[in-house]
């Protein structure tokens, strides 16, 4: 549910600057090493609460638009407004969304669910209750499987689940913003009503890193569905994270509920600093107090909210002016005077119409490129990378494990590089399909095509064929002019010569290479080189 009291966005502005700020975050000290166990010691217990702006283009119960930077109070209907006399009407798609999330996190779904008033009293809530799903929410029982990186040296993959003990569904709150200049508090409706998708997760989780990861893997699925943007810095996806410390079979401990943050790389720190805090505050004899707190980026701390309300009675009350939200198994299972009726939700053609999940994704580029588990990470991760791979992959005959490293490592650092996304990259996956064909030949060597490459980055538009004539970057087979450089070579490398093992053959091709400019034929090379120190 959205919490009272608290904007729960800022500007995206405010965000940036926090987010580039170069002071860095207290780590969780030496003495607390994050997800270990050792017995007797206290341990995290970590469980987030998830809110997800659904994706659509009209809000929970009203007709008005969504959307992230219109002006203020432009998409305001008087429902949002609550002026009387206005009424609910649900709005199909969102249910339709948060179904779709369910079965894609393996929910179950409550064929009838209900609708309640929750009570609370703030500027950017007109009505004075949030209508959100108290009794019963439309789905629960589901679990979300991630993955992190793992092992001593960080490149085992771990796999993990966290359950998801509901997704419910209700309205967002407009946003306060504050003048502290004019005393004065500014009010913009425009995200009132919008429809959220609460998720509740268990308390699976012990530390920041597997926090972090869970709502990576979940923003990617919510991204395959389409069903919320998921982009934590616009508010789009809004994390709570609730923590606490026990010792490992022992009944959980007192948690407090880390607030605001903006960021998986934050939620993590918070998480990780908000552990080691409790440990610490348990070891000096004190309690750790049930209580909100929040996420200081600058300083890398959490910090109490002042929460004034302190235990507050929401009175919850049935909606009135919405029927139970039923969800039909199949159209069968619809009464024949609601067929074809808007507001119908149909569970088969929802569940006929899933997308590829990232899992199911990563699972076929292991499978059918012979990929490492870490490149289909990478592939997925990044948006459009995939689709990007798979296009070169068409159009070249190098072996899809050689291609990889190309774009993992040679694109993705450009992109990086230029905080580009891949969309916006400016060599297309033809242009590079062809350089690596030119390799592929043996036209060039590596070390040119990673010149060409660069090339064909500062220059949009220029292709490789061209960029190797004009440079005349081809590779140099010519066995006299290489005769030559590797007579050099040796000339002025004796100590070298002696011992004529295959480290020193590796070190004098590597010397040869540089007189070329890495554009000698390298099968060639070698077998001068052996030749000439036999
Ligand atoms: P409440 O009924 O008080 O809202 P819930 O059982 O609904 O509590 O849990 C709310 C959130 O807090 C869930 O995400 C849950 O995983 C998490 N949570 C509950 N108990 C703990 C705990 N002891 N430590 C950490 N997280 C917890
Ligand atoms: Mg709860």
């Amino acid at each position: 549910s959205v919490q009272p009291g608290k904007p729960s966005a800022t500007s995206p502005r405010h965000w940036k600057s926090s987010d580039t700020s170069p002071t860095s975050p207290t780590r969780a000290s030496s003495r607390f090493r994050a997800c270990s166990r050792r017995p007797h010691e206290l341990v995290g217990v970590v469980g987030l609460e998830i809110h997800a702006q659904i994706q659509s283009n009209t809000k929970l119960f009203s007709g008005s638009k969504v959307g992230f930077s219109a002006p203020p109070n432009s998409l305001v209907s008087f429902f949002d407004a609550s002026l009387p006399g206005t009424l609910p009407v649900l709005n199909r798609r969102c249910v339709e969304a948060a179904v779709m999330t369910a079965l894609a996190l393996n929910c179950t779904i409550n064929k009838k669910s209900f609708f309640d008033r929750k009570h609370y009293f703030y500027a950017d809530l007109p009505a004075g209750y949030q209508i959100t799903q108290q009794r019963r929410a439309v789905a629960v029982d589901g679990q979300l499987a991630y993955s992190l990186l793992g092992g001593r040296k960080r490149n085992q993959i771990q796999s993990r689940t966290v359950r998801i003990k509901q997704i419910q569904l209700e309205q967002d709150s407009g946003k306060s913003l504050h003048d502290d200049q004019r005393s004065q508090t500014l009010i913009d409706l425009n995200r009132a009503g919008v429809g959220l998708m609460e998720l509740v997760m268990e308390p699976d989780m012990s530390c920041g890193e597997q926090a972090a990861a869970a709502v990576r893997e979940l923003q990617l699925v919510l991204q395959a569905l389409g069903t919320c943007q998921g982009n934590m810095s616009e508010g789009q996806l809004r994390v709570d994270a609730n923590v606490s410390v026990h010792r490992p079979g022992e009944e959980l401990g007192v948690r407090t509920e880390v607030k605001n943050i903006n960021s998986a790389r934050f939620l993590s720190r918070a998480i990780d600093y908000e552990i080691q805090r409790q440990i610490e505050a348990l070891g000096r004899g004190e309690a750790v107090l049930n209580e909100t707190r929040t996420y200081d980026s600058k300083s890398g701390h959490t910090i109490p909210m002042r929460d004034k309300e302190g235990l507050q009675d929401y009175r919850f009350m049935p909606e009135p002016n919405l029927p139970p939200l039923v969800v039909y198994e199949d159209r069968g299972s619809v009464p024949a005077g609601l067929l074809g009726a808007e507001g119908v939700v149909v569970l088969e053609g929802l569940r006929e119409g899933l997308p590829e999940l990232p899992s199911v994704k990563r699972a076929r580029l292991v499978r059918s490129y012979g990929l490492l588990p870490e490149h289909s990470f990478t592939l997925v991760n990044e948006d459009g990378l995939m689709e990007y791979f798979e296009a070169v992959v068409k159009e070249t005959r190098k072996e899809p494990r050689k291609l990889i490293g190309w774009v993992t490592n040679e694109l993705l650092g450009h992109l990086k590089h230029h905080n580009l996304s891949v969309s916006k990259c400016p060599v297309s996956p033809s242009a590079l399909a062809e350089l690596l064909e030119l390799q592929e030949a043996g036209h060039i060597s590596s070390t040119v095509a990673k010149q060409v490459l660069g090339e064909m980055w500062r220059d949009p538009g220029r292709r490789a064929p061209e960029v190797v004539r004009e440079q005349d970057l081809g590779l140099v087979c010519d066995s006299s002019d290489l005769q030559r450089v590797c007579q050099r070579v040796l000339d002025s490398h004796p100590d070298l010569v002696r011992p004529p093992q295959s480290k020193v053959l590796n070190r004098l091709m590597g010397l040869v290479q540089k007189e070329t400019k890495g554009r000698a034929d390298p099968v060639l090379v070698r077998s001068l080189l052996e030749e000439k120190t036999s």
